[in-house]
């Protein structure tokens, strides 16, 4: 099956499914093939430029997807996961009085503001909490 963007003579345009583009060659031919809105039967393919756009729009999405699941990845391999006491374990961690490590949880906004103020350097993850570990 393959899927073409249509216009009638009056500026609609339309998608509809042919088995091949020579069915759909062959009915439009035939006149079998009729606008939804008007009814019109002189149809013509469409630039493909909206598909087009769309398609490229899902691989944007795709990557920005894929990029996340990257990070997650980098950040579930190389830091230590302490839920809750992310904000306790930060502090400590600012203060030396454990060492030095990567670690990531879950803090909230008021936590996550007194660290800020108390100079704690910390980033946002664009992702919740995982549970299937
Ligand atoms: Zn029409």
């Amino acid at each position: 099956m393959i899927v073409f963007d249509l216009k009638c003579a009056d500026g609609h345009v339309f998608e509809a499914w042919f088995r091949d583009g020579e069915t759909f060659d062959a009915q439009a031919a035939a006149g079998e093939v009729a606008c939804p809105v008007c009814g019109d039967t002189a149809v013509a393919k469409a630039p493909m430029a909206p598909n087009v756009a769309r398609k490229a729009q899902a691989r944007e999405a795709e990557r920005a997807a894929r990029k996340l699941r990257a990070l997650r990845e980098h950040v579930e391999k190389t830091c230590e996961h302490v839920g809750e006491r992310f904000p306790e374990e930060a502090r400590k961690i600012h203060h030396g009085e454990v060492d030095k490590r990567g670690i990531y949880g879950e803090a909230s906004l008021d936590e996550a503001r007194a660290l800020n103020e108390e100079g704690i350097e910390f980033g946002w993850l664009p992702f919740g909490p995982s549970h299937d570990s």
